[in-house]
Formats: structure tokens, C-alpha cells, sequence
């Protein structure tokens, strides 16, 4: 059985007093949680309050992103090595914010998630169909050309120690939810799709789901075969928000 994992992403959001409330109420919240991973993703700037807090608490701390280099002239950038140096076990890479506003290709995704892998770090790799994609009937298509590109460059064994987020684009931060049948459906084809490849490293995978999870929905969604839990975005800024989506994934 695979362990449910509720991943926040906080975005760009939250100041250095109301990260370090929430990181705090989320660490308090999480002692009595049983048989559900919990991690938060912060911004860049404030790892280093969050990690100090979380240390050697059932709360695991990852990026929201990482540089394709892994040092020198690229300013503004994070390297993989900075990310693990401040105690982040996780990386988030492809987010869709990523590929659509900062026009993030699946090749360079690729390459962002073997620096992680490489590092040790757990990516979770997120992917998924626009509306228009959807509504063209093409969302299997997508999903599987953004898992091919990382298959090409890292081989059938590219999941193992990896989380996947399947995200609907159309229901990123729009209040509007993939039905439970709907995800479900996604999910399986995800994991025939990695099946192909290696069976086992398919049945071990986990693959969240984001877009608009919230305390209403979280236990229906993570209740599905293939859905192993949760990347939040909205939902993880508040605290009792976030620990009755990750209560939901008990
Ligand atoms: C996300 O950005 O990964 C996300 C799922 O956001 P939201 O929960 O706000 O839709």
C-alpha cells in the first residue's frame, strides 16, 4: 500500500512573521497525524525559518523549484545543492505556473527533475491538460508526452523515489475541482502509462492530485484508487485547512 503524501505549496506568498505562524500551527497539527506523509514547499527566502522549525518533525520541507545548473553565473537562480543544504527533501519541478508563465518546456523539465533525482532530493513532477486540452480530448496525450520527455532522458526507471502530481490546469487556483471520477480516471491511465515501463516502481509511485483540494473535498478525491494524495496550493496558506486536507489523507 502506498502512503498518502499532502504536499502545501505556498507559492508566493505569506510574510516572514505569517510563514513562521503557520509553519508552526502546521508542525503542532501534524504530531497527532497517523499514515499520511506531510511536506510544505515555501518560498525560496524563507526555507531556512520553515526548516528550523520542521527539522526532525513529521513535517518534510521541499523547494517550489530548481535551476537545470548546478552552479555559477546564473543569477537569480537556486541550485539543487542550496535547496538540500537548508534540509529540503523534496523539489517541486513543472509546476504549470512554471510552464505556462515562465514558459517552462517538458525538456526542461526533464532536465530539472534528473538534477534532483540525481541529488537524492524526492521531485514531485507535476503535469496535466489545460481546458482547452481537455475539452479538445486530449488530456491522456499531454499527460503522456510530459511523462515521455522525463522517460527519454532518465530511462524506464525515471519514478522510482519520485512523486507525481497530476494538476488540471483548468482547475489550478480557479475554485473549480476535477470530480472525483474524472481524477481517478487521469490517475490510473498515469499509472499504466509508468506500468509500460516498470510495473513495480508504477505500483509504488505516488501521484497527487492538485486543483482546488480543499477540507470539502480532500477525503472523496484521496478516497480513489490511484490518488495518493494532495498538492495544495490555496487551502495550505491556512493552517486548519491544510491539517483537515492531511486529516483526510489519514
Ligand atoms: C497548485 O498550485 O499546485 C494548486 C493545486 O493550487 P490550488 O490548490 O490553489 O488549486
Amino acid at each position: 500500500m502506498r502512503t498518502p503524501l499532502v504536499a502545501g505549496n505556498w507559492k508566493m506568498n505569506g510574510s516572514r512573521e505569517s510563514v513562521k505562524e503557520l509553519i508552526n500551527g502546521v508542525v503542532e497539527g501534524a504530531k497527532s497525524l497517523n499514515g499520511v506523509e506531510v511536506a510544505v514547499c515555501p518560498p525560496f527566502i524563507y526555507i531556512a525559518d520553515v526548516t528550523a522549525v520542521a527539522g526532525g518533525t513529521n513535517v518534510s520541507v521541499g523547494s517550489q523549484d530548481v535551476c537545470t545548473e548546478l552552479k555559477g553565473a546564473f543569477t537569480g537562480e537556486t541550485s539543487i545543492d542550496m535547496i538540500k543544504d537548508f534540509g529540503c527533501q523534496y523539489a517541486i519541478v513543472g509546476h504549470s505556473e512554471r510552464r505556462t508563465l515562465y514558459g517552462e518546456t517538458d525538456d526542461v523539465v526533464a532536465e530539472k527533475f534528473a538534477v534532483v533525482k540525481n541529488s537524492g532530493i524526492i521531485p514531485i513532477f507535476c503535469i496535466g491538460e489545460t481546458l482547452e486540452e481537455r475539452e479538445g480530448g486530449i488530456t491522456e496525450e499531454v499527460c503522456a508526452r510530459q511523462i515521455d520527455a522525463v522517460f527519454s532522458s532518465q530511462g524506464d526507471d525515471a519514478f522510482a523515489d519520485s512523486v507525481i502530481a497530476y494538476e488540471p490546469v483548468w482547475a489550478i487556483g480557479t475554485g473549480k475541482t476535477a470530480s472525483p471520477e474524472q481524477a481517478q480516471s487521469v490517475h490510473a491511465f498515469i499509472r499504466q502509462h509508468i506500468a509500460k515501463r516498470n510495473a513495480v516502481i508504477a505500483e509504488k509511485v505516488q501521484i497527487l492530485y492538485g486543483g482546488s483540494m480543499n477540507p470539502a473535498n480532500a477525503k472523496e478525491l484521496i478516497g480513489q484508487t490511484d490518488i495518493d494524495g494532495g498538492l495544495i496550493g490555496g487551502a495550505s496558506l491556512k493552517t486548519e485547512d491544510f491539517l483537515a486536507v492531511c486529516q483526510a489523507g489519514q
